[in-house]
C-alpha cells in the first residue's frame, strides 16, 4: 500500500530511530527511499548539499524506464520537460561516417527511449519524490561517520549552521556517490589504475543538431588518446565534455577554459556543429576515477550506486546502476526487516547483481579504450545478431542472459583479433580535415 505521510518515528534511548537510514540524496538515495517510505518503512535521507544543485552525469538509458514506471515518475518528468532520448551515435575523430544505433533496435529491446536531463533539476525531481513518497529528507546535513555496535547503526550528522547528532536506525544504505562514506571507513576503495581520468565539460547554447529522432541522440566522439561526448539537453542546450588521462591534462598546462576550448576546435566534428555555439556555464571539471569496494554489504549496511563502484561514463552507465542498485537495496530491506533470518542470503545475492552489472561495463570499458573497439564498432555486420546485442548492453540491458552473453564474447573476441587482423577498416583517429567534405556522408545505423 502506498503510504504519503510520514510514518511517526519512535525513539529509543532518545534517539531517533529509523527502519533505514540513507546517505546521500542522489538516483540511488532517492530511489531507494521513495520505495522503502512507500512500502510502509520508516527512511529518512541525509543528504548534504540543498537542491537543486548542480551534478554531472545527464544521459540515461532506458533499463531504467521500469523502475521509473513503478515509481509513477514519468509524469513529473514530462512536467520538468526532460528530453526524451532514442539511442546514440559513435564516432572516430578522423572521418564523417559514424555509426547510430536505436533503443529499439536493441537484442530483445523492451522499450525505445530513455532521457536526457539536467541532473540539477532531475535529482530534485526525484529527491522531492521521495518526500511525497513518504520518507523523511534532511538536506544540508552531512553524515560523518557511522558506527555499528549491536543490533542497530549509529550515525552521527551535522545539519549546515547546526551542532552535530546521532540518529539511530536497523540499516544503512551509503549512497553518498564518489565519497563513499562506508566504504572509505573500511578502506574498501580500489581504484583501477588503468582509468584514472579527468573530464571537462561545460553546456553550450545554438550547438546545431539533427531535426527529429536523430536530434536526441547522445554523440560520442572517439580521439586518439581523448573521446568527447555530446549531450542534447533541451531545445537549444547542449552538454559537451571531453574525457582524457590525468596526466595529460597536466602536462598540456592549460586552464580548464584554454583546453576544453583547444580541445574541441581540433575536433571538425565537433567544430562543424558549433560554429555559432555560445558557452553558457563554466567549465568544469571532475576527477574520473574508475574503482570498485571490495565488498558491497555488511551486516547492517549496503554500499549503492556510486558509492559502491564508479566505472568510466563513456557508456552512460552510472545512472542506470545508481537506479539499479537503490531499488534492489530497496527490495531486500522490505523484505530483511520482516525477516531478518534472510539478511546473509538477500545481501549476497544484491552483491552479485551489482558486482555482475558493473563487470558488465567495466569489460565494455576497457574494450572501448583500445582502438579497435572503434573500429569493429564502426563497421558493424549483420552477423549472428552481434550489433542488436551490443546495442542492448548500451541501452543497459546488463547482459546476464546466455543470449547476449555469448554474443558479446563473439563481439570481444573480433576486437581481440582486430589487433592482428584487420576484418574491418583501420582508423587513424587523428582529424584529417582536408579528408572531411563539406556535405556530410549519413552515418551507418547498427540493429
Ligand atoms: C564526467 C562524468 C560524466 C558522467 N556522465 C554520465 C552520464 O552521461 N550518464 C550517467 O548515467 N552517468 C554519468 N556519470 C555518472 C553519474 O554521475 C553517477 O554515476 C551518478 O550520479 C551516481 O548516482 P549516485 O546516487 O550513486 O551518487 P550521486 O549522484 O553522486 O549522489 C550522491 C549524493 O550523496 C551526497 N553526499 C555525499 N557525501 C555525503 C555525506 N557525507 N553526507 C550526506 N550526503 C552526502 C552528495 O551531496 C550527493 O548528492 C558521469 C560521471 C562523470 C564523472
Amino acid at each position: 500500500m502506498v503510504r504519503l505521510h510520514p510514518p511517526e518515528v519512535c525513539y529509543l534511548d532518545g534517539r531517533m530511530k529509523y527502519d533505514v537510514a540513507i546517505i546521500g540524496g542522489g538516483p540511488a538515495g532517492s530511489i531507494a527511499a521513495a520505495l522503502l517510505a512507500r512500502a510502509g518503512r520508516r527512511a529518512v535521507v541525509l543528504e548534504r548539499d540543498k537542491f537543486p544543485r548542480f551534478h554531472i552525469g545527464e544521459s540515461l538509458l532506458p533499463f531504467s524506464m521500469q523502475a521509473f514506471t513503478r515509481l509513477g515518475l514519468h509524469e513529473k518528468f514530462a512536467r520538468a520537460g526532460f528530453m526524451e532520448k532514442f539511442g546514440g551515435e559513435m564516432y572516430g575523430a578522423c572521418s564523417e561516417q559514424g555509426v547510430k544505433f536505436y533503443f529499439e533496435d536493441g537484442f530483445r529491446s523492451q522499450t525505445d527511449r530513455s532521457y536526457q536531463v539536467t541532473r540539477a533539476e532531475f535529482d530534485k525531481v526525484l529527491l522531492d519524490h521521495a518526500a511525497e513518497s513518504g520518507a523523511e529528507v534532511r538536506e544540508e546535513t552531512s553524515v560523518e561517520n557511522v558506527a555499528f555496535p549491536d543490533g542497530e547503526v549509529l550515525l552521527r550528522i551535522t545539519p549546515k549552521n547546526g551542532v552535530s547528532e546521532g540518529i539511530s536506525a536497523q540499516y544503512v544504505i551509503d549512497a553518498s556517490g564518489r565519497n563513499s562514506i562506508v566504504g572509505s571507513q573500511f578502506k574498501l576503495k580500489r581504484n583501477y589504475d588503468h582509468l584514472q581520468k579527468i573530464s571537462l565539460f561545460a553546456h553550450y547554447d545554438g550547438v546545431e543538431r539533427a531535426e527529429g529522432r536523430d536530434g536526441t541522440l547522445t554523440r560520442m566522439v572517439r580521439a586518439i588518446d581523448r573521446w568527447f561526448w555530446v549531450i542534447p539537453l533541451t531545445a537549444t542546450r547542449t552538454s559537451i565534455g571531453v574525457v582524457l588521462d590525468h596526466p595529460v591534462f597536466k602536462k598540456a598546462g592549460l586552464s580548464p577554459e584554454e583546453f576544453l576550448e583547444q580541445a574541441i576546435e581540433e575536433q571538425p566534428l565537433l567544430m562543424r556543429r558549433m560554429s555559432v555555439a555560445e558557452r553558457v556555464s563554466p567549465v568544469r571539471t571532475a576527477a574520473d576515477f574508475s574503482y570498485r569496494n571490495t565488498r558491497l554489504t555488511g551486516e547492517r549496511w549496503l554500499l549503492a550506486g556510486d558509492a559502491a563502484g564508479f566505472i568510466d561514463p563513456v557508456f552512460s552507465s552510472g545512472v542506470f546502476l545508481a537506479v539499479l542498485a537503490g531499488e534492489q537495496c530497496a527490495d531486500v530491506l522490505h523484505e530483511v526487516l520482516d525477516h531478518p533470518g534472510h539478511a546473509r542470503r538477500l545481501f549476497a545475492r544484491y552483491a552479485r547483481n551489482i558486482n555482475k552489472a558493473m563487470d558488465v561495463y567495466l569489460r565494455f570499458v576497457n574494450a572501448w579504450y583500445s582502438k579497435e573497439f572503434i573500429e569493429v564498432f564502426l563497421h558493424p555486420q549483420d552477423f549472428l545478431q552481434i550489433p542488436p546485442a551490443v546495442n542492448a548492453v548500451l541501452g543497459g540491458n546488463a547482459g546476464t542472459s546466455f543470449a547476449i552473453k555469448w554474443r558479446m564474447s563473439v563481439f570481444y573476441m573480433l576486437v581481440w583479433l582486430q589487433r592482428y587482423l584487420p576484418l574491418c577498416p583501420r582508423r587513424s583517429l587523428v582529424p584529417q580535415k582536408e579528408e572531411v567534405s563539406p556535405t556530410p556522408e549519413p552515418a551507418c545505423a547498427i540493429s
